[in-house]
This record gives C-alpha cells, sequence and structure tokens, in this order.
C-alpha cells in the first residue's frame, strides 16, 4: 500500500494562562503580535489568552495566519457549572483552536476521562482540540511511556477516524514546562515517533501521520528551530515567551523561514 504523507504546516501557539492582568495590556499584546509577524505566511499562529479577554483580542475580521483559542472548555455544552465555559461558548465566540489537559489543568484533578470528553466536546463543536500530553518524570523501566500512552488513548477514546482532521497533539514533559531548559531534539523525536506509533495503531498510518505534534517546554526564540528541525516536529505550545511580543515573534520568524 502507498501511503501519502502530508506536508503539515507549522503551527505555534502562545498560551497566555493567566496573564496579563489587564484587557488594556491583552490587547496591547495582541497588537504587538500581530505587527511584528504581518509578514510571515508559512505558519499558523494561535493565540490563547484568558477567555474573559477572548472577544475584545480576536479582530472582528479574520487574520490569514492568526488564529485564536481557548486554553480550556467544559466537557458539557451547558449546565449548572458555576465559573465554567463550554465548548460551545467558544464556539460562538469564534474560537477554532481549544488546549485541552494542560499538565496545569491535570494539576487541579483532571484526570484522562474527563480530557477525553474535552476533546470530543471540542471537535464536536467544529473546533480544533489541541490535547497536551507528557510524563511527569523519566524512570528507567519506561513506566512513563505507558503514562504518555494512556493520556492519548483515554484522551481519544471518543473519536472516531474522521475527527483526526481537528486534532493537534501538543507533547510537553512537565518537568520541562516553566523550565530553565527544553529536553534535547533527540529525546524530542523519540517521543514524537513514539506518539505516531500509537496514534498508528489506533487510527492507521496514513491518518496517524496527518495530525499534527507539537513540543512545548522552555521554548525561547535561541531554541525554537533547533527543537523543530531535531524533533521532526510539525510545530510548538510556547508558555513564557508568548507573553513577551518580541520573542514570540522572533520564534514565529524562525520557523516560518524553515
Ligand atoms: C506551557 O506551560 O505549556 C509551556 C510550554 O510553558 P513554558 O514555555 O513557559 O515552558
Amino acid at each position: 500500500m502507498i501511503y501519502t504523507i502530508l506536508m503539515i504546516k507549522k503551527i505555534i501557539m502562545g498560551n497566555w494562562k493567566m496573564n496579563p492582568e489587564s484587557l488594556e495590556e491583552a490587547k496591547k499584546l495582541g497588537d504587538e503580535i500581530r505587527k511584528k509577524i504581518v509578514k510571515t505566511k508559512r505558519t499558523t499562529v494561535v493565540l490563547c489568552p484568558p477567555a474573559v479577554f477572548f472577544n475584545s483580542l480576536k479582530p472582528k475580521i479574520a487574520t490569514k495566519n492568526i488564529k485564536y483559542g481557548f486554553q480550556n472548555v467544559h466537557p458539557e455544552s451547558s449546565g449548572s457549572f458555576t465559573g465554567e465555559v463550554s465548548a460551545r461558548m467558544a464556539k460562538n465566540m469564534k474560537a477554532e483552536y481549544v488546549i485541552v489537559g494542560h499538565s496545569e489543568r491535570r494539576l487541579m484533578g483532571e484526570t484522562n476521562e474527563i480530557v477525553g470528553k474535552k476533546v470530543s466536546s471540542v471537535i464536536k463543536n467544529g473546533m480544533t482540540a489541541v490535547l497536551c500530553v507528557g510524563e511527569k518524570e523519566i524512570d528507567e523501566n519506561a513506566h512513563h511511556l505507558i503514562f504518555v500512552r494512556d493520556q492519548i488513548v483515554k484522551g481519544l477514546s471518543g473519536l472516531k477516524n474522521e475527527d483526526l482532521t481537528k486534532l493537534v497533539i501538543a507533547y510537553e514533559p512537565v518537568f520541562a514546562i516553566g523550565a530553565s531548559k527544553p529536553i534535547s531534539g533527540h529525546e524530542i523525536h523519540q517521543r514524537n515517533i513514539f506518539i505516531k506509533k500509537i496514534l498508528t495503531g489506533l487510527y492507521g498510518k496514513e491518518k496517524a501521520f496527518s495530525v499534527p505534534i507539537l513540543y512545548g517546554g522552555s521554548v525561547n526564540s535561541e531554541n525554537a528551530k533547533k527543537i523543530v528541525v531535531e524533533g521532526s516536529v510539525d510545530g510548538l505550545l510556547v508558555g513564557r515567551d508568548s507573553l513577551k511580543a518580541l520573542n514570540f515573534a522572533e520564534i514565529v520568524k524562525s520557523i516560518d523561514s524553515l
């Protein structure tokens, strides 16, 4: 059988987390990023501001190379869930991506089962789910691989083959998030292959190789290109440096030039 391996457009996501503190600052950051990357063409940039700023930040007229996403949604479409935001609400606000299962949310008690429901809800509502997976630590008996495998299998348990067009996987080793350096390009490449093997077992090779795999964890403008090239990943999920317009724009430009 001959498989067509698609060239996946690179994706650079900025997860602003619970920052900045005011709408004015958020607008300023968004504007600065937009201006600095106006000439980039080959990369999809996804900004994920806090939900409360989303509507004011997303331009009314769609920009070609910048998309907007939520950092989280509740698995149910509506109901008595104080303080929560549903995937349907995100969709109605014209979000295109939703980060699901970030390690900081898993730390608050989000299980693989909850993450799986969220992934399904995001995709059912027509958006792209960015499923975050990653081990907390590495052990010599490779339990960390079983951990990641479980996150993927359970996170995708509600999906059909055709849903994979709306899926991105962000591999983020937890110990590299907010740290001083990322893991090596070689290790990222190994995990990339590992994730593709799991997806191949679940959905077949062609579908598996069409799912963008991102890396996240201490990405900056100096290491971004090396990570993408050596890790053979389809993009990056950036935390801290997505809050600095200049640094984030440098990351985007360095990947756009590949
Ligand atoms: C993250 O929190 O997903 C992340 C990658 O953070 P940082 O880039 O700051 O390590």
